[in-house]
């Protein structure tokens, strides 16, 4: 990392958790089932040494800069990902918080987000997140329809999800969210919108809805090994989906706030909108992606050598993070990248593209009128946005904006 003069931007923190009950077959993140009890301490131990070995430089960037010490680095989101996090103790997620807050101070609002899946807690372990101040929870959903379900192998139930939710009104969570999936082999149009309605009836204030993306390397990769497969919605279908998606929504005041992303007002993710905005962000464990003075940084996504790096003498972690050899990618992002990254991801935004001179001078007139005129992108005297019929294909309008 490197050390320079100005103040550190990042206010928010990613942690990566990446144990799980079993494995998704159609799962492409860094997790891991049946790992045994002692594995799990030795990843969590190598996790907190990151933290610390990230932490004592962060003092050293603050004491450079003049700043009376390292807490006036504030930090408005915290997000532990997964894997499934909340296959650990509330102890175990309290001693990565002290551990952080030994370096950090917390905003007052902090917004503290954990995954969570059905069929791995109970209301004393709830009560007990909420209680080392968990504020929002994720709830990996996928479906309500239990046939689908049980093909995704996620070990859990719909009646699980439903106790879950439960819970959470009991504990009374300041937020939460249900993260679902669409497009999933033999679902139809009507069992979508059976499980968006079940979703709505259970009173989310928060649902990411996105298309199931076929991973090669994945059990579901080897099955249906292209999208064109029988068993999956077409292009057709997916976009109906999508599109009966946001109405359903949006009738129950969920707003669409990014492609895939709909709140009620107050409820979105404060600590998604940093990755949308571009915002730099602290990022540790395996495979955890970061953004950090001007650096996107990656870990290894191989735990025996994440725990390895992350269990040499700290001097040593320390030399190797300033130079970005610990990480698996590290790059410095110049501006016109960082630019073409606004775009990308501020398109994605509800509230659009701002039309800074330093934008339009990178983006091509003439393409943006062509999207303009075939309707996927609406313009405003001070921003681009996505229009309905571009919002569903994002990927491709963002891609020819940027192509060459
Ligand atoms: S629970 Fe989530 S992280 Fe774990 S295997 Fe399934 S999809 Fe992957």
């Amino acid at each position: 990392m490197n050390i320079g003069e100005k103040a550190l931007k990042a206010r928010s923190v990613y942690i990566h958790l990446p144990f799980c009950k079993s494995i998704c077959p159609y799962c492409d993140f860094a997790s891991y089932a049946n790992k045994s009890a002692e594995m799990k301490a030795t990843y969590l131990a190598a996790l907190k040494t990151e933290i610390r070995a990230v932490g004592e430089l962060l003092g050293n960037i603050f004491c450079n800069g003049g700043a009376e010490s390292a807490s006036e680095f504030t930090i408005d989101t915290v997000f532990f990902g997964g894997g499934t996090p909340s296959i650990h103790s509330a102890k175990e997620i309290e001693e990565i918080l002290n551990v952080l807050k030994e370096y950090v101070v917390f905003s007052d609002d902090v917004e503290i987000n954990l995954e969570a899946n059905p069929g791995t807690v109970d209301l004393e372990k709830l009560q007990a997140f909420k209680d080392i101040g968990i504020n929002r929870l994720s709830i990996g959903a996928q479906t309500f329809n239990q046939d689908i379900l049980s093909k995704l192998a996620r070990g859990h139930t719909v009646e699980e999800t439903f106790e879950i939710i439960d819970l959470i009104k009991k504990v009374n969570f300041k937020s939460w969210s249900f993260d679902l999936i669409y497009g999933l082999p033999h679902q139809s149009l009507d069992d979508w919108k059976s499980t968006l309605e079940l979703a709505l009836e259970k009173g989310s204030p928060h649902l990411s809805a996105y298309a199931l993306s076929i991973e090669p390397i994945t059990p579901f990769g080897s099955i249906y090994g292209s999208p064109e497969h029988p068993d999956l919605a077409g292009e057709e279908a997916l976009a109906e989906m999508y599109e009966v998606c946001n109405q359903m929504l949006k009738e129950k005041g969920l707003n669409r706030y990014e492609v895939s992303n709909w709140a009620k007002d107050g409820h979105e993710s404060r600590h998604n909108l940093c990755y949308w905005k571009a915002d730099e962000y602290l990022a540790f464990g395996l495979s955890a992606h970061g953004y950090l003075r001007g650096y996107r940084f990656a870990h290894t996504r191989n735990i025996e050598e994440y725990i390895r790096l992350f269990t040499q003498p700290v001097d040593i972690i320390q030399k190797a993070l300033g130079t970005g050899t610990i990480y698996e990618d590290y790059k410095f992002i110049g501006k016109k990248e960082a630019l073409e990254e606004e775009i990308m991801l501020g398109l994605r935004l509800s509230t659009g593209l701002e039309k800074r001179n330093e934008i339009l001078n990178l983006l091509n007139r003439e393409k943006i009128n062509t999207l303009i005129s075939k309707g996927f992108i609406l313009e405003y005297p001070d921003r681009f946005t996505l229009s309905e019929k571009g919002y569903f294909l994002s990927n491709g309008v963002i891609s020819y904006i940027l192509a060459g």
